[in-house]
């Protein structure tokens, strides 16, 4: 797995909530979801709308664009207005999600086979607050009525799935990634 940007772009983490105890009028980080008060349900990176960006995985995309409906109408919960312009890829073990794309930014189409490190689009602002790519992972079996929608730290997720000591060269080109792990069940 990869990050889908830069991991050193990281502006804000899972599970944070700086406006946890401000009224709803100052919330400024509510994308997926009303997941307030639990907190920030994915990584946001940090980047300039138009910025490429790419799968973590293998996998099959299965949602390009804005989603219609309230959060209630996809499995994922995943609320139309503050996702955006987003994507969801399905893979093997779980699924990996790209929020508030440039409209009309997209490089694939739903039911394309991407691979790890395919640009999937360019980065935006849409539904968000300011230009960044909010990025979520969904582990088989989630259950979205929990904590965080079902989200699970991809920090974590990488952390744990990483293989000990594994370092990867890259071309000057390619350190666009940052790989963390290449063995995903
Ligand atoms: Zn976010």
């Amino acid at each position: 797995m990869i990050w889908p940007v830069p991991y050193d772009t990281k502006s804000q983490s899972f599970g944070e909530n700086p406006t946890k105890y401000l009224p709803a009028s100052h919330w400024i980080i509510r994308q997926f979801g009303n997941y307030q008060p639990d907190g920030h349900t994915g990584m946001d990176f940090a980047v300039k709308a138009g910025t490429p960006f790419r799968a973590c995985a293998d996998g099959t995309v299965i949602h390009v664009g804005w989603y219609p409906g309230t959060y209630a109408d996809n499995d994922m919960w995943i609320a139309p207005g503050f996702a955006g312009f987003c994507y969801v890829v399905d893979h093997p073990w779980g699924r990996s999600i790209y929020g508030h794309g440039l409209d009309g930014g997209s490089k694939v189409r739903v039911g394309d086979q991407v691979k790890e490190g395919q640009v999937l689009g360019l980065t935006g602002n849409t539904g968000g607050t300011g230009d960044h790519l909010h990025f979520e992972i969904l582990l088989n079996g989630w259950v979205v009525n929990s904590q965080f929608y079902g989200r699970v730290n991809p920090e974590a997720v990488i952390s744990t799935l990483a293989p000990a000591g594994e370092v990867i060269t890259y071309t000057p080109d390619e350190q666009f990634f940052i790989d963390l792990s290449i063995s995903l069940p």
